[in-house]
């Protein structure tokens, strides 16, 4: 898998010199950025980053007074940090790596405060979504070792055998965390993965460079934060890409403000084998990649309304529950929802607000 694979929102800016709508068109777009010389006092900044496995594109215009460059740089630093500090759980060192080391031990781990905060945020949406999105599945995901198939595209994949997956499964489920005065107690062979909510977590960790932008967009991969208004006025366009025809746009949002978007997909990150595509969002009931009759769903929430961190977790747990039961929870956040069927037929549910 390339790293332009993982941008899985096309992002428009209509009126744009450069506005192409292929994904060729985004990263063209993304790194020349649009518009012409910035207004007096105002000053801009484009570019592109690889953090978390991923492909990201950061455009921002600064409110007046402030200066583009640093606020680039230091959402930039803050993304590495929170990658390798952080929540990174290949990396070894960060405190993710240093929770898993200590499954089993009676003491547990003492979390810094964010962590706490992230973990205790995804333990409340696994439960209000009946365990679909399930941070505890590190176990099974190193079983199936899809990543590492996908990226050195492997061919004969084999994927694990039934007992393997129950066995491993019962290293795995949210419920068995504890997390009680500021230390986590996970139990022998559970390992966290935080893979599903790390691009909303960057997301977020931007809120304060994002309170002095006026204008801009940042693109990590599948997970995009809207701020303000499009250059030169207007809403911002935001593509979902065609999961049956990846050049090409099922469906798009115009919006005007600070938004989170977030889709997760299973035309990405697969593998085929014996006909069958395996992909990386798993079923916690089951241990095998979900099934659920959606092949994409993206997930649109006002930034304050909500979190970069939620709008990340839904988009995954809405396509592990599938059309009806992703109804329910999306509904229980207010979210609006671009669901595609696996028959392609595209579902909208909720208010775009
Ligand atoms: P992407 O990472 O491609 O944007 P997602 O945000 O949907 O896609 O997250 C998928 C990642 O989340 C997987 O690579 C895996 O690490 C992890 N994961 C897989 N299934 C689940 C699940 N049911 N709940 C929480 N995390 C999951
Ligand atoms: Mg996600």
């Amino acid at each position: 898998m390339g790293i332009y694979d993982s941008v899985s929102n096309v992002i428009r800016h209509f009126g744009c010199r450069l506005g192409a709508a292929s994904l060729l068109g985004v990263l063209v777009l993304a790194l020349t950025g649009c518009g012409a010389f910035p207004a007096p006092g105002y000053s801009e900044k484009t570019g592109a980053e690889v953090m978390m496995d991923t492909y990201m594109t950061f455009s921002i215009k600064a409110r007046p007074g402030e200066n583009a460059d640093s606020l680039y740089d230091s959402i930039v630093d803050k993304g590495r940090f929170l990658e390798k500090d952080l929540i990174s759980g290949y990396i070894e060192g960060s405190e993710l790596s240093r929770i898993n080391e200590s499954a089993g031990k009676a003491e547990g781990y003492p979390l810094s405060g964010e962590m706490e905060e992230y973990l205790t945020d995804c333990l409340e949406i696994s439960e209000k979504s009946g365990g679909a999105f399930d941070i505890s599945l590190g176990a099974l995901i190193e079983l199936w070792n899809l990543e590492d198939a996908i990226k050195n595209e492997t061919r004969d994949y084999i994927p694990p055998a039934d007992e393997e997956i129950s066995d491993c499964l019962k290293s795995c489920g949210y419920e068995k965390i504890r997390i009680e005065d500021h230390r986590i107690f996970i139990p022998e062979g559970m390992r966290l993965e935080l893979g599903a909510v790390g691009k909303g977590i960057l997301l977020d960790s931007a809120g304060e460079e994002v309170s002095k932008i006026s204008s801009g967009i940042l693109a990590a991969g599948g997970s995009i934060r809207t701020i303000g208004y499009k250059p030169g006025g207007g809403k911002w366009n935001i593509a979902v890409r065609d999961p049956f025809d990846t050049g090409e746009i099922a469906e798009s949002v115009g919006l005007l403000g600070d938004y989170f978007v977030s889709t997760s997909g299973d035309y990405e990150r697969f593998i085929k084998a014996d006909d069958k595509k395996y992909h990386h969002i798993f079923d916690p009931k089951t241990g095998y990649p979900a099934d659920s009759g959606l092949t994409s769903v993206t997930v649109v929430m006002k930034a304050e309304e909500g979190s970069g961190l939620l709008s990340d977790a839904l988009s995954t747990a809405i396509f592990v529950l599938g059309e009806n039961e992703g109804r329910v929870l999306a509904n229980e956040y207010g979210v609006y929802v671009i669901m595609i069927r696996d028959d392609g037929k595209i579902v909208r549910y909720g208010e775009l607000r």
